[in-house]
């Protein structure tokens, strides 16, 4: 998913509807955006489809009024999946004795359905099937006074990964769970600020980027006091999810630091290096792998060129919730570039092989095009285990690596070769020179390795066997 506020602007709505247009990537389900002003109180919107189809001048003037806003972009990863009802779709609104806030969650929450439970016995009445909901029933719990330390008090008893972007009546505010699991960023515009959950939605309002709002920081925004700093939580070393530099976040936002687009294309240098093939053409599996693929040829010496072309029109496929969709969506989506590939031995350039359904499709493709010679390079180490952090990854037992070996794939897909980054060349593609601290590593890469940094209780609760 994707989060989005702002204050201190006009029209505060317009903002967040701009900032979520360009976090469409991050989730495309469903939108919804809450505003505030002193005549008309609270006002929120949410639809299903796009933002830039929902949110558009003309229906949010009037509608949304108010200087300051938050809004999300959905992508289901927890509650109804693939099946998204108007009731899931965020900000969440909550009326308390100090006056009502809105929330947005990005992230999972990984003891949802033990909350869910203890909160509904003690009486609370849950609206939606979200994990996020949760967050505001904890704070009407809390006996704090004020907002701010409402939502230390819930967010202390909650598990899991969450960038949260909430509001009141006159204060933004952003938090990022102790390890800084998924991304949250502070921007600067005119006398106001945003929060974002990533950097190209500040550049889209016209925002400077000021920083990233710190693993288990807390920072609240208001007119008197600007942005306040706090640490509500025990301090623990940072995982931020690998994932997002690799395949989630837009290759334009900076994360950590680094530019995306550059990381993605030091991977493809890494691969070059690690499973170099001989071969006529380096074509990427657009629009995810691009960068690496330009990496690869750049260190391989063997050109680049688009002998696959996507449709501008279609979404990304993986994030179409059901089977089926996917199924189809490949060739919806992707089509040979004949004239380009006949007769070659064509390199793929791919970030990821999860269920296999993508690869095989196209490998097909390529073939029938009349390609010689078909060999995959993937810019992520083989996924073998389920996310529980807020990217929906499929049940264990439907990604290809958690039961077959990468020569038992290459066999599976029936391509002439099938190579993966490491995990340590994945890290050094990241920066860390010395490759993954295999004691205490740098980011979370539970998918590739395993590793949950948070255990994954309600699903151990579930039966899932780490
Ligand atoms: Fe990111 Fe993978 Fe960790 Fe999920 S499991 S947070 S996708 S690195
Ligand atoms: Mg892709």
């Amino acid at each position: 998913c994707g989060v989005f506020g702002v204050t201190g602007v006009a029209e505060a709505a317009n903002f967040v509807a701009l900032g979520l247009h360009a976090l469409q990537h991050r989730g495309q389900e469903a939108g919804g955006i809450v505003s505030y002003c002193p005549e008309e109180g609270f006002n929120s919107a949410r639809r299903f489809g796009y933002v830039r189809d929902n949110f558009t001048k003309a229906s949010l003037m009037g509608t949304l009024p108010g200087s300051i806003g938050i809004g999300h972009v959905r992508y289901s990863t927890a509650g109804s999946k693939g099946n998204t009802a108007i009731r899931d779709v965020q900000p969440f609104f909550g009326e308390f004795s100090m006056g009502g806030a809105a929330i947005a969650h990005n992230g999972n929450i990984t003891n949802a359905a033990a909350l869910r439970a203890e909160l509904i016995d003690r009486g609370s009445i849950f609206q939606s099937s979200s994990d996020s909901e949760c967050i505001i029933h904890l704070m009407a719990r809390s006996l704090q006074r004020n907002i701010p330390e409402r939502m230390k008090d819930a967010l202390r008893r909650v598990e899991g990964a969450f960038s949260v972007v909430a509001m009141t009546r006159t204060k933004l505010i952003g938090v990022r769970d102790p390890l800084g699991v998924r991304p949250l960023v502070l921007g600067k515009i005119g006398d106001g600020w945003a929060l974002s959950s990533e950097t190209c939605a500040l550049d889209i309002i016209g925002a400077e980027f000021v920083r990233e709002i710190a693993p288990g920081e807390m920072v609240v925004i208001s007119a008197e006091h600007g942005v306040e700093s706090f640490r509500p939580f025990e301090p623990s070393p940072s995982r931020f999810c690998i994932f997002e530099h690799v395949y989630f976040s837009r290759p334009d936002s900076i994360l950590g630091g680094r530019s995306v687009y550059e990381t993605r294309r030091q991977i493809g240098v890494e691969l070059a290096r690690e499973a170099p093939v001989e071969a006529d053409i380096v074509c990427p599996v657009p629009d995810s792998g691009t960068p690496a693929a330009i990496g690869f040829s750049h260190e391989s010496g063997i050109p680049y060129g688009m002998g696959i072309i996507r449709n501008q029109y279609m979404g990304r496929t993986f994030i179409e919730p059901t089977e089926q969709i996917r199924n189809m969506g490949v060739r919806l989506k992707l089509n040979v570039n004949r004239a380009l590939i006949a007769g070659k031995r064509v390199i793929l350039v791919d970030d990821s092989v999860v269920r296999g359904t993508t690869s095989r499709k196209i490998k097909e493709m390529i073939l029938d095009a009349g390609a010689k010679e078909v060999h995959f390079r993937i810019a992520s180490p083989p996924t073998a285990w389920p996310c529980f952090y807020g990217v929906d990854t499929p049940e264990r037992e439907k990604l290809l690596a958690s039961h077959m070996t990468e020569s038992e794939m290459r066999d599976y897909l029936a391509v002439d070769s099938l190579r993966f980054i490491s995990l340590d060349g994945l890290y050094r593609a990241v920066g860390e020179a010395g490759g993954r601290d295999s004691t205490c590593p740098q980011y979370c890469d539970a998918c590739f390795s395993g590793d949950y940094p948070v255990a994954p209780r309600d699903m151990i609760e579930k039966g899932f066997r780490l």
